[in-house]
């Protein structure tokens, strides 16, 4: 896609500080530096969201995340890691091209999550898994 930045990343047309790729997957470091070692996972062929991805490709991102955090564990010994995976302008994607966040933590550094647990009635919760067996 010609107008999608990471297509024009994985294409060599926009440079980036790559940290490892493979036949299916490349990782950069993030433009914006949430913290130090902000990582992007990137699959090449553009697809927008988790589910345009077949399971092979979720697959092989998944394992490039995890050699991408390790390797963050030995290099930079975070206190913490948080994987941000964001889908759709309702789900905070900003670039839509499929990534992952893998993000070094300290305690007390400055992203922040909002979680409000709404704590359904039980029955609500057992309609709702019967609605999403797979
Ligand atoms: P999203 O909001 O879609 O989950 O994340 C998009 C991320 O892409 C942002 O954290 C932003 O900093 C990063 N980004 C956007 N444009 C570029 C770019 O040209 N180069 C790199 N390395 N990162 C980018
Ligand atoms: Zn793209």
């Amino acid at each position: 896609m010609a107008d999608c930045i990471f297509c024009r990343i994985v294409a060599g047309q926009v440079p980036c500080h790559k940290v490892t790729e493979d036949d299916r997957t490349v990782a950069f470091m993030d433009i914006g530096q949430v913290n130090p070692g902000h990582v992007l996972v990137v699959v090449k062929p553009h697809h927008a969201t988790l589910t345009d991805l077949d399971e092979e490709l979720a697959a092989a991102a998944m394992r490039t995340v995890h050699r991408v955090a390790r390797t963050i564990r030995r290099e930079l010994q975070p206190a913490g890691l948080t994987l941000l995976q964001a889908n759709g302008e309702a789900g905070w994607q900003t670039v839509p091209h499929f990534h992952v966040h893998v993000l070094p933590r300290r305690s007390g550094d400055a992203p922040r999550l909002e979680w409000p647990a709404m704590n359904p009635p039980q029955d609500a919760l057992a309609a709702m898994a019967k609605r999403l067996q797979c």
